[in-house]
């Protein structure tokens, strides 16, 4: 079976800061072009990306739209969510006990 995403993170507990950030910025990376692109993002003169593995934004209020279950990252981090920049990383959703 799949690993879910919790199976995942605690599977990366074991990187150093260093590799830590770097995968971030990699996610960034890729969102660019969602999150980047997103009728949710678009014009709010937000530029923060990565919502899914860091936090909220601190800009985006409404929700629009989201793109993140074409996003690459979904599949490979076993996402289930959405809107992260509104609800809260991926994290912080399976925290809230969100399935
Ligand atoms: S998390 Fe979803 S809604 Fe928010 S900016 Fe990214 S693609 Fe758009
Ligand atoms: S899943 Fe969403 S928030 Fe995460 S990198 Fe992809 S588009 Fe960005």
């Amino acid at each position: 079976m799949a690993e879910t995403f919790e199976e995942k993170m605690e599977a990366m507990k074991g990187l150093s800061e260093d590799e830590m950030a770097k995968k971030i910025q990699e996610v960034k990376e890729t969102c660019k072009s969602f999150c980047g692109e997103c009728p949710t993002y678009t014009g709010t003169g937000e530029t923060e990306l990565g919502f899914c593995a860091t936090s909220k934004s601190k800009i985006i209020k409404d929700e629009k739209g989201c793109l993140c279950t074409s996003c690459p990252v979904t599949g490979m981090m076993s996402l289930r969510w959405e809107y992260y920049c509104t609800r809260g990383s991926g994290r912080e959703q399976a925290a809230a006990g969100k399935q």
